[in-house]
């Protein structure tokens, strides 16, 4: 979580059962009302689809998306990183059918294997997958494919189809999520991301981008390394190792076939050495993981070394940390606790006004200190459209800003869960533990192999944060396959308690 976000709005809005239309889902609703229906030739496929949406709104919805990603995941601080991805994305992009887009190449700050593209020509690579390719035209090959989903116009060709089918997106973006649902912490431009792409979409994608890696000379057979290292990473059943590509991007392996076939009916096949050196070095001090600056749970205990605070969850509970909030679940799905930011710097006033919003009552409140910070807190019953639930509102004023804590159940289940919830907001506390204090992230090492060794060896000899199977998968071999003395490898660093 970091502080320059605040989504705290759009939570609440989610508990007490009203909430406001993003500016994408404005932007929807307004192209609902005023259908042109068209059709349209798509250059990159030459076929013909129903078109409702022209470039003009395609870019216009990339923007609004762009800053709701921007904002939920934030970018990688690394600018010659930016740049690299930036000006290779756009040396592709210029050769596609569609060269005129405003085309924007980002790595955003998310450890998660992922790329995506939205209308308009944003493309959005994760770190965690920058980390995990061997060479440049590997990236190339996922840039080429992610570009192909917007030239061959696939987000805007199912938006048009939602419409005339009246699943109206804008309607379904602004629907109420329930209770349980994380989901309601993403913008709304994030879920145009969820937007699933169709098998056929990705077949059209692999096929285009390896044109796409063709035109610029990179190697299109790296295309299909990157499928298998995606493979490997899907095989490991880790949850969560590929959220995106597991529901949009279905078996890689079984795309491997699909792209050698494209491969062996091109007819330029003198490419350009694929960079695996220049490329490695440029991952050199790369955040590996999670960011614990930003935040690092230990047995329900949440640490927040940048911002200087921690804060206890009941002991079984799921404890998931987001960009500007965090968020805590009890087992059974019926109670919930999240921590955002405020605007003002006055719990008191803070408490107040926020029991002065029709559908919630406020039912006491209490102006004590928490832990010798300034608080104001009380009891709450808001309706929603799921019911009634109740709930704890905390304010608290920490290293000059002010932090918001609800807790919240079903009305029904609440002396279930009063105590915890009172507990976990009474736990907020300021941090002084040096072990999280002075955390540093892990960070990928690039270092040279001496001598013919293995990966196995070189993960004993050098302390690597990580398993050796991990290891063996991000440097896209396997553990005991011999490197040759002058080789570069990926190890990681450091240390989290
Ligand atoms: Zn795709």
């Amino acid at each position: 979580m970091e502080k320059t976000q605040f989504s705290s709005i759009r939570i609440l809005t989610v508990i007490i059962g009203k909430p406001s239309p993003s500016r994408l889902a404005c932007l929807l609703l307004t192209m609902l009302c005023l259908p042109l229906v068209a059709c349209q030739t798509i250059d990159a496929t030459g076929e013909r689809h129903l078109s409702l949406i022209g470039e003009r709104q395609e870019i216009e919805m990339g923007e609004t998306s762009n800053e709701d990603i921007i904002t939920t995941m934030g970018l990688y601080e690394d600018e010659s990183l930016q740049n690299y991805v930036q000006e290779l994305g756009s040396r592709i992009a210029a050769t596609t059918e569609r060269p005129e887009l405003p085309w924007t190449f980002q790595v955003v700050d998310d450890e998660v294997v992922n790329a995506f593209a939205l209308p308009g020509g944003y493309i959005y690579l994760t770190r965690g997958i920058l980390s995990h390719f061997d060479n440049e035209a590997q990236l190339a090959g996922v840039l080429g494919h992610e570009i192909a989903h917007v030239t061959a116009k696939h987000s805007v060709i199912r938006l048009s189809k939602a419409m005339v089918t009246q699943l109206g997106l804008g309607v379904a973006t602004i629907a109420v999520p329930e209770l349980q649902e994380f989901s309601s912490m993403l913008g709304q431009g994030m879920k145009l991301l969820f937007l699933k792409f169709s098998r056929d979409d990705e077949t059209e994608a692999d096929r285009l981008g390896v044109r796409y890696m063709q035109n610029v000379n990179e190697d299109p057979k790296e295309l299909m390394n990157v499928m298998a290292m995606l493979g490997r990473i899907s095989d490991t059943g880790k949850e969560g190792a590929l959220p995106q590509w597991a529901s949009t991007h279905p078996h890689p392996e079984n795309r491997m076939d699909f792209i050698a076939g494209q491969i062996a009916g091109l007819e330029h096949r003198d490419f350009q050495p694929v960079e695996r050196e220049s490329y490695l070095q440029r991952l050199d001090g790369m955040v590996y993981g999670p960011n614990p600056r930003e935040g690092i749970v230990r047995e329900a205990m949440f640490y927040h070394p940048d911002m200087a605070f921690q804060l206890g969850f009941p002991a079984e509970w799921e404890v998931v940390n987001r960009r500007g909030a965090v968020l805590g679940m009890s087992p059974g799905k019926d109670a919930a606790f999240q921590l955002t930011f405020g605007k003002d710097k006055d719990p008191v006033g803070a408490l107040q006004s926020f029991f002065g919003q029709t559908d919630i009552n406020g039912l006491s409140s209490s102006n004590a200190p928490i832990n010798g910070l300034p608080a104001a807190s009380g009891e709450f019953r808001a309706r929603t459209n799921r019911g009634e639930v109740q709930g704890l509102a905390t304010f608290i004023l920490h290293g000059g800003h002010l932090y918001q804590l609800f807790g919240y159940s079903p009305l029904r289940a609440w002396s279930q869960y009063d105590r915890e919830i009172r507990n976990t907001a009474n736990s907020f506390e300021r941090l002084t533990d040096n072990r999280y204090l002075d955390i540093e992230p892990l960070r990928l090492k690039i270092i040279t192999a001496e001598s013919a060794t293995s990966l196995k060896e070189l993960h004993a000899r050098h302390k690597t944060a990580i398993p050796l199977e991990e290891l063996a998968r991000l440097n896209q071999i396997d553990a005991e396959e011999i490197l040759q003395p002058g080789r570069l490898v990926k190890t990681v660093t450091g240390q989290l308690p």
